[in-house]
């Protein structure tokens, strides 16, 4: 009798949807368990479009992990904030404050940065893995979760053995898990980003001080505007995040990254903030403006479904706050990495995901809450009022890979009591050379029971307003 191999020698085939932060690192984590990884991303070429993105311990952390040259990515310390508050009589408020690096280690980076680094990671050719395919201009429309297949808009299709889902907040493979079809909301603040270059800012007197000093970032608020500038690139850029109220916009429900933004919208917007402001948004160049809604949902039941898991913003879009929706993306790539481990045997993929979607939820739901708790009165006291050290533990001196490998000895040990009670060397469930950093505190993590309480502090900034359907649905 022919038996099938439960384990396939030459590693699983892994099919991904979308090849932005999450797609990419997820690639990357699966290649160094000797996996033949395919992207499918559905824009003609790889974009590097997109502006600030802040970068707190746990991201940096899971980058190093991943075996990313964060010296690529170029983030930029944080150090000082200048913070001015304008009165609709022009009255106006100013704060200086040095940053303590270890109370706030606050990093920052661009999209475009952190996405070349993930891009040149996973180009690498060496004897990390097999290389990894990157298809674009497929979109995928239709998935078959029990089977692996992707269906693409072209008429072609695709079959793995795991299929990931890494399309972001607008993700079609949600639908495809079950309670997938729930919908994401959008929360009444949105947010105009660019990046200007250094020495644009730097020829005119009136925008020349947002770069004269190394890590110096400015935080503006007028009204229920807050405008924050932050140094960038190895302080050779700046990034520019205005958040902005907009109870009007029922338009563009699915707005994607890559879509074209209104300066005239900005300029409007940008009345009653200081002169240098409006200087400032004057230097960003129209191409490189985007305009987003900030995209949440509720927690789904499950990030899993027979051979297909979500990762990312596709999981659990969550608001921009503090950066962890980045961070998420990466901690959920080293998951996976460590689940779908070097030698998985075939038949255990669908428990392995159900367990990544169990363990990973968990944490995705609190942080998620957290996030929305903090909203952007964070940014006007730098994060005094909710409970830091919780915050420092919890979030920022996560390690994914001792989580997630934690998580799966010990479904190992339920699924073969036997090999533990014979005393077998515990299974090595990483195999790679990257070296893992230790959480640098000591100090145990409060359960995420616990967690989930902290951050709720300052929940008003996060009700929803309208929902993808159109229809305003105020709520708290
Ligand atoms: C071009 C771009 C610029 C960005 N700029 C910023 C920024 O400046 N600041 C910030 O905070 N966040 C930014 N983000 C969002 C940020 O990357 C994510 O919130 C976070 O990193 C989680 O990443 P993700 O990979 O899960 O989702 P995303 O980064 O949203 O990536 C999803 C990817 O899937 C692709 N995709 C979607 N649907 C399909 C489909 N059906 N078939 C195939 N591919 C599909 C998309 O084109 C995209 O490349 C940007 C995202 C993109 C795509």
């Amino acid at each position: 009798m022919i038996t099938t191999p439960t384990v396939k020698p030459e590693g699983l085939t892994v099919l991904i949807a979308g090849g932005s932060i999450g797609g990419l690192a997820t690639a990357i984590a699966l290649r160094a368990q000797g996996h033949q990884v395919k992207i499918y991303e559905q824009a003609l070429t790889p974009e590097t479009k997109g502006a600030g993105i802040t970068v707190f311990p746990n991201a940096l952390s899971a980058l190093r992990m991943l075996g990313v040259d964060t010296k690529a990515v170029q983030a930029t310390r944080v150090k000082h904030i200048t913070r001015v508050t304008t009165e609709d009589d022009g009255e106006t408020d100013m704060v200086e404050s040095d940053i303590d690096e270890k109370a706030w280690p606050w990093h920052h980076t661009t999209y475009p940065d952190l996405f070349v680094a993930l891009w040149e990671a996973v180009h690498v050719t060496s004897k990390l893995g097999p290389k990894i395919e990157i298809n674009t201009s497929k979109s995928v429309f239709r998935v078959d979760a029990t089977r692996g297949i992707f269906y693409f808009s072209d008429g072609s299709e695709a079959r793995g053995d795991v299929i990931i889902g890494a399309d972001g907040v607008h993700s079609v493979c949600r639908s495809y898990v079950p309670g997938g079809s729930i919908p994401r909301f959008r929360i009444k603040r949105h947010v105009f980003r660019a990046v200007i270059p250094r020495e644009t800012l730097a020829k005119d007197p009136k925008t020349a001080k947002y770069v004269e000093h190394d890590g110096h970032a400015y935080c503006y608020n007028h009204n229920d505007k807050s405008l924050l500038i932050t140094p960038a690139s190895n302080s050779q850029k700046v990034c520019v995040k205005f958040l902005y109220e907009d109870r009007m916009a029922f338009k563009n429900l699915s707005k994607d990254w890559r879509d074209p933004s209104s300066k005239t919208k900005l300029m409007r917007l940008a009345k009653g903030l200081p002169e240098e402001c409006i200087a400032l948004f004057e230097k960003i160049c129209d191409s490189d403006l985007q305009d987003q809604p900030i995209w949440d949902m509720d927690p789904l039941t499950t990030f899993q479904s027979h051979r297909m898991a979500l990762m990312g913003d596709a999981a659990h879009p969550m608001p921009p706050y503090c950066g962890q929706r980045i961070a998420m993306a990466l901690e959920d790539a080293l998951a996976l990495g460590v689940i779908l481990e070097r030698g998985v045997p075939n038949d255990e993929i669908e428990d392995r995901l159900r367990l990544y979607s169990t363990t990973r939820k968990q944490r995705a739901v609190a942080v998620q809450q957290t996030t929305r708790g903090l909203s952007e009165a964070d940014m006007r006291n730098v994060a005094t009022d909710f409970d830091s050290a919780s915050f420092h533990t919890y979030i920022l001196g996560h390690n994914e890979r001792e989580h997630m490998s934690q998580a799966l000895s010990l479904w190992k040990r339920s699924r073969h009591p036997e090999d533990f009670q014979q005393r077998k060397p515990p299974l090595q469930v990483w195999a790679d050379p990257v070296e893992v950093p230790r959480p640098s505190s000591g100090r145990r993590s409060p359960s995420p029971k616990k967690w989930l309480s902290i951050g709720r502090r300052t929940s008003q900034a996060w009700s929803r307003v309208f929902s993808p359907k159109g229809s305003p649905v105020m709520a708290t």
